[in-house]
């Protein structure tokens, strides 16, 4: 079998922000024009707006997603989940999960690079901040002077807040978030530190450690090796076409060799290097290159989205065995998660016996006790009806025959059966619970009767 191996050097010495000796080089990007860029842009956009709206938009009376843990009810779009359904979770896991390693295989670090929230916010809110404040690339590897330094850093706060009270509010709603935020902190200290802890997170990352959550933190990152193969879409160098480098006119490579691909990259590796697992796909190097070819009036995509494959000049094959298997598991995921949601009921009842002895001796006969337990599962209250099936020999006694149970709450109501001393066998108990849609049998056996 035909084995691809990560990193190819090629005999280069390896260009990265984590330089041989473990320290690390500070990565200054210089700004890069481009279709890739432009089309990037976009996405970010569409993302952030949708991240904004989620908690605000709602649907079937609740915002389109809230993951109210305090209270374990899940709303999302338009449906509600308690703990009870928290089942189906795995299988979400399994489609989701699949589905990225299927767009892996085909489309490489496409996640990394256009939407995984590290790229989105470092590059649409950070990294503009910098530019802003710090000014070129040329200034900024200068040094920034102190107080513009320290507006820099106050504005990292800033968006830092801001993205944590998005993120919180996923967790909080945005209505309370907003009564909270007019309302002292001590009136809710738990979403405060939440917030306050957040805000750091967020800060640090991405006023500091930015490129090394993706080169050194991220597990994606590091699986790329196995899940990116000849065939899959990645960013690469030409390196037939480029190679011999040099200046215009001194060598027969269409690489000039004027480092624009490097100095744009933002985990500061040279992609002519090989494919590397620092590289995150975000096709910078692509529209730095494709505009100095521009400029010698040479064709454009000496470095580009291709297939390993593909730049060795054979064909790129789509529809591989490792795709077929991907496609099937990220769907059968996907398929078990959206049925099993369909079919979930609007209420769960189970017959459960009382704390003690399974059965007592009473001077009358035998007596076991149960407690009915109903989990109403929809975001409004519900009345509940609860009668016991008549059955031989058994008496019951039901002494809450309708219960109220408030949204995505249970409740327990005790039940008791009797039966004569001399009662054979273990006759089965059955209670049915109702409310105006749906019925529930539950079932569990007598204990105690004479054998
Ligand atoms: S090598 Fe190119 S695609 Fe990869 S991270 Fe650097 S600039 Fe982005
Ligand atoms: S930008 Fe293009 S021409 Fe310039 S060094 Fe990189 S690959 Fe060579």
């Amino acid at each position: 079998m035909n084995r691809h191996q990560l990193p190819v050097l090629n005999g280069h010495v390896a260009e990265s922000s984590i330089l041989t000796d473990g320290t690390r080089k500070k990565i200054h990007p210089a700004d890069v024009r481009g279709r890739f860029l432009r089309a990037r842009r976009l996405v970010f956009v569409a993302l952030i707006a949708l991240w904004l709206l989620l908690p605000v938009v709602r649907l079937g009376g609740h915002p389109a997603l809230f993951l109210d843990v305090e209270h374990r009810r899940f709303f999302v779009f338009g449906a509600t989940f308690n703990p009870q359904d928290f089942w189906l979770v795995f299988f979400l896991a399994t489609g989701v999960g699949f589905g990225l390693v299927y767009a892996t295989a085909v489309l490489g670090r496409v996640w990394c690079g256009w939407a995984c929230p590290q790229t989105v916010f470092l590059e649409a809110l950070f990294r503009p901040i910098e530019r802003l404040v710090g000014g070129p690339r040329e200034a900024r590897l200068r040094g920034t002077p102190l107080p513009r330094r320290v507006l820099k850093h106050a504005l990292y706060l800033v968006a830092s807040a801001f993205v944590a009270h998005v993120f919180v509010s996923y967790f909080v709603s945005a209505s309370s978030l907003a009564a909270m935020m007019r309302g002292a902190p001590s009136a809710h200290p738990e979403a405060f530190g939440w917030m306050l802890a957040t805000t750091a997170l967020f800060y640090g990352n991405f006023a500091f450690f930015r490129e090394q959550t993706c080169v050194a933190l991220c597990p994606y990152g590091r699986l790329q090796s196995v899940l990116i193969d000849d065939d899959s879409l990645v960013i690469g160098y030409d390196e037939a076409r480029g190679e011999p480098r040099g200046k215009k006119g001194k060598t027969t490579g269409d690489c000039v060799d004027c480092n624009r691909c490097v100095v744009v990259c933002p985990t500061g590796i040279d992609i002519r290097n090989g494919l590397q697992m620092d590289c995150i796909a975000c096709a910078q190097c692509v529209d730095a290159c494709d505009e100095i070819m521009d400029k010698l009036d040479r064709p454009r995509g000496l470095v580009r989205y291709d297939s390993l494959r593909g730049l060795r000049g054979e064909t790129r094959r789509i529809l591989r065995p490792r795709v077929w298997l991907y496609t099937g598991l990220a769907a059968l995921g996907l398929i078990v998660f959206f049925l099993a949601a369909r079919s979930r009921t609007s209420f769960e009842a189970t017959l459960v016996r009382q704390p003690g002895a399974p059965f007592s001796r009473e001077p009358d006969g035998v007596r076991n006790g149960f407690f009915v337990h109903v989990v109403n599962k929809k975001a409004e209250a519900r009345r509940y009806v609860i009668e016991a099936e008549p059955a031989e020999g058994l008496r019951f006694v039901v002494p809450v025959t309708e219960v109220d149970v408030g949204p995505l709450t249970d409740h327990r109501v005790p039940i008791f059966v009797s039966a004569p001393s001399d009662l054979r066998g273990r006759p089965t108990v059955r209670i049915r619970v109702r409310d105006d849609e749906e019925v529930r049998v539950v079932e569990a056996t007598f204990l105690g009767g004479a054998p």
